[in-house]
């Protein structure tokens, strides 16, 4: 048994009944998990206390990823909008939904950081029947952007990614982690994470960081730096230095994970049809301070 897990810690399954379940956030206002079933079109919540899942909205035009803005609203990614908007306790409004003219493919998934900027992948997973509508990718690329709400513009930030998909910042923000699922899809080659230098609101200096042994998609940092990404089916944990660490089986192929409940240890695992649970001894990278 690892150490980055509670003694006796086993993999609780919460809830199903999703397509694809993504998205993963904890609500510490409401103890609660919300997370998105994106071919179906709706956002689910799970209570904490009780255990019950409930459908949070539906006709939602297709969320995915989803974060806590620095005054604990949700700041969500829309596949069916094309945009990064923001849900205040079910007032949805828009915050960007274009570079320069063109929209973007299909905001995919979204980090806060420290200063406010809100940073964010842009894949064109959305641009289809099942996970969105069909469209033209218009800007010609799959870029992270960085959108600045004091300016109200968003800046392409990563620019060298074939489908950049999950994304997380190192404790301190020095570091830009980006999963990148374009290897599987384009090349036929295993996806990977890749990590950037950050500083200044500019991403640069980009490295191979690892290639899980399964797809990567969504990831979060502990407080330790450590990276906690899906991993096909299973989450797998990497030190800062790359080391494997832990792989933690799951019966379905993971897409996300996020650290929650009242003291910040519980790992939920959103995975195909479910959403699940374990224990660890570790708390989610606090947001540095401004
Ligand atoms: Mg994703």
């Amino acid at each position: 048994m690892s150490d980055l897990l509670a003694p006796g810690a086993e993999l609780e399954h919460l809830s199903t009944g999703t397509r694809w379940a993504e998205g993963p956030v904890w609500l510490p206002g409401l103890r609660a998990v919300r997370w998105s079933d994106i071919p179906n079109d709706r956002i689910m919540q799970l209570d904490a206390a009780s255990g019950e899942t409930t459908v949070y909205r539906d006709g939602v035009e297709f969320t995915n990823g989803r974060t806590l803005d620095l005054d604990g609203t949700v700041v969500q990614c829309s596949h069916g909008l094309r945009r990064v908007e923001r849900d205040a306790d079910g007032v949805v409004t828009p915050l960007v939904d274009r570079w320069e003219g063109g929209r973007f493919n299909s905001p995919n998934d979204v980090v806060v950081a420290s200063d406010g900027a809100v940073w964010f992948t842009d894949p064109p997973y959305g641009l289809s029947e099942v996970e969105g509508h069909p469209g033209e990718q218009e800007y010609g690329g799959c870029f992270v952007f960085r959108y600045e709400p004091s300016s109200g513009v968003a800046t392409p930030v990563i620019t060298d990614r074939i489908r950049p998909n999950g994304l997380a910042f190192s404790p301190d923000e020095s570091l830009l982690y980006v999963s990148d699922t374009g290897w599987s899809d384009e090349r036929g080659e295993p996806s990977r994470i890749h990590v950037y230098a950050v500083g200044d609101g500019t991403a640069s200096a980009g490295r191979e960081f690892v290639i899980p042994a399964g797809v990567p998609d969504g990831l979060r940092v502990d407080e330790a730096g450590r990276v906690w990404t899906s991993s096909g089916e299973s989450v797998q944990v990497f030190s800062a230095e790359a080391e494997e660490l832990l792989t933690i089986p799951v019966p379905e192929r993971t897409s996300n994970v996020c650290f929650g409940g009242d003291d910040g240890r519980d790992l939920y695992i959103t995975a195909t049809t479910s959403l699940y649970r374990i224990r660890t001894a570790v708390t989610a990278a606090a947001a540095a301070p401004p």
